[in-house]
């Protein structure tokens, strides 16, 4: 365990140079104050949890102090945000902090989002608000003990500097910890920028720090860009098995390490709808949750175009052809085992289908439904499920089929089978109303439910005495809560 000026500092973007980023030091909050912090993010650094308590963990994560061997940098990018090319973004709220390598060699950039102005800031004020900043620390966190790759979340200082939105609202910053902060966008700004030999380098740079074993293949670059493919498509097909839209899917959202990140205005679905659209400004519903896997693509070719330098079109074209047959095996491989299913039939695609459709028309829960149905035998789970479903027939249809698809399945006890579903279907989801409860009461200075909604979402799947209340369908208010761009 290490005390906070142990942390040991290897700063690789920062090394790069000034055509990657720009040296600028954060700009500190007023009173600063923790808000939440992750122990098991704390343990990514080995950093002993208790440290979160003292003061100078708020100072140092809120601008006002900052270790010797840090070098706060704010990266350049562009990218494609809702179809259309912007050439020039870049970190216009957040700083990387710097490199810090843990005990078991694994490098973590710090990443302080909502630290003031920088060159990239444009039409912003730099900053971030507690809202957002709680929503992406409680998403974060829980996306990642869902199983779900992600960028992590170490804490969110509060503090009392005001910063306007559509109201007086207060700042705040999170610190977000990865492997790696380069998106899709950063290599389409070298491309489109027309700077081949920084283009070389962010290649080599990725290439070696983040895929070293593509280095032993024929072609690294392209052994490189189809694991960034697969890594997609799997990261996608859990996003769809779990109801998770991310709500802003431009390239400059997208990392090249396949995890999610820089979700803005995100959700869980309560009940199943496909083409349910999280976030309030997306007007044409580009990124609705079904859109996701073919915008997974879209993405995807928009980077191939960029690394068309380094590796031929039809090389290119050929790997983009993976992601849509690894998206179905991956994502039929996760429904297969919500339904409790160990073994594959050919019909399992339609089973899965079928069962969306009828969720969809009933507006039926989709978190609970699965949970539920691993709570019993399926002949008794389905029967008490019914009662949630408005075209009695169409279920009744579908339970006989899935009753008999489970007798044909393996051979293993009810419990078994119940064990391994309730260890995949989670009993606790971040629903947009819960986080909602806990940023109003943030809001007002109780911390207590945000931080009682993380240590709940930390481990969703197992069951948590005296913990139904998050458990729940949201309430009327809490159905249709509208999530803006504004953070
Ligand atoms: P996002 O939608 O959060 O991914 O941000 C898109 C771009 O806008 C990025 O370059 C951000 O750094 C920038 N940005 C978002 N909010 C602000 C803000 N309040 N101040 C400055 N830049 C911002
Ligand atoms: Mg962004």
């Amino acid at each position: 365990m290490k005390a906070l000026d142990e942390l040991t500092f290897d700063n690789r973007f920062a090394r790069l140079g000034d055509a990657f980023s720009t040296h600028i030091l954060p700009e500190p909050l007023d009173e600063p104050r923790l808000v939440v912090a992750s122990n098991a993010a704390m343990a990514l650094l080995d950093l002993d949890p208790t440290v979160a308590e003292t003061p100078v963990f708020a100072e140092l994560f809120s601008g006002h102090k900052l270790w010797a061997e840090a070098e706060p940098r704010a990266m350049v990018y562009s990218g494609h945000q809702f179809g259309g090319y912007t050439p020039q973004l870049g970190d216009g709220r957040g700083l990387l902090l710097g490199e810090v390598y843990n005990e078991a060699g694994e490098h973590w950039d710090l990443h302080l989002k909502g630290a003031g102005m920088t060159p990239y800031s444009r039409m912003g004020d730099g900053r971030a608000v507690l809202r957002s900043s709680i929503r992406e620390f409680l998403a974060s966190e829980a996306l990642h003990a869902l199983g779900i790759p992600s960028s992590r979340a170490l804490c969110v200082i509060g503090s009392s500097t005001p910063v306007w939105r559509e109201k007086q609202e207060r700042g705040a910053m999170v610190l977000r910890l990865a492997p790696s902060h380069i998106r899709f966008g950063h290599f389409e700004y070298f491309y489109y920028t027309k700077k081949p030999e920084q283009q070389a380098e962010l290649a080599e740079h990725v290439l070696s720090l983040h895929y070293p074993e593509c280095k032993e293949q024929p072609e690294p670059y392209l052994a490189m860009f189809r694991e960034i493919v697969e890594r997609n498509a799997e990261m996608i097909a859990k996003w769809q098995a779990y109801g998770f839209c991310h709500g802003v899917m431009n390239t400059d959202n997208m990392s090249i390490l396949g995890i999610t990140f820089d979700f803005g205005p995100f959700a869980f679905l309560d009940d199943f709808d496909a083409h349910f659209i999280c976030n309030h400004s997306d007007h044409e519903g580009r990124y609705s949750f079904s859109n996701q896997v073919p915008i997974g693509q879209w993405n995807l070719s928009a980077l191939a175009q960029a690394l068309t330098p380094f590796i031929s079109v039809d090389a290119l074209k050929e790997a983009l052809g993976l992601y849509l047959p690894l998206y179905q095996a991956h994502y039929l491989d996760l429904m297969r085992r919500r339904l409790g299913l160990t073994t594959a039939e050919d019909d399992d695609q339609k089973l899965v289908e079928r069962l969306l459709k009828l969720m969809q028309n009933s507006g039926v829960d989709y978190t609970l439904f699965f949970r539920r149905l691993g709570d019993e035998s399926a002949a008794l789970a389905v029967a008490k499920l019914r009662d949630d479903f408005v075209d009695l027939a169409g279920f009744d249809a579908w339970a006989e089929l899935y009753t008999a698809r489970v007798a044909r399945d393996g051979d293993d006890t009810e419990e078994q089978r119940r064990g391994r579903m309730h260890a995949v279907n989670p009993l606790y989801i971040l629903r947009n109303y819960l986080a909602q409860n806990a940023i109003a009461a943030a809001e007002s200075g109780d911390y207590s439910e945000v931080r009682r909604l993380h240590e709940v979402l930390s481990k969703p799947f197992e069951e948590q005495a005296g913990m139904e209340q998050y458990a729940q369908r949201p309430p009327d208010w809490g159905k249709h809560l509208e999530i803006s761009c504004s953070s």
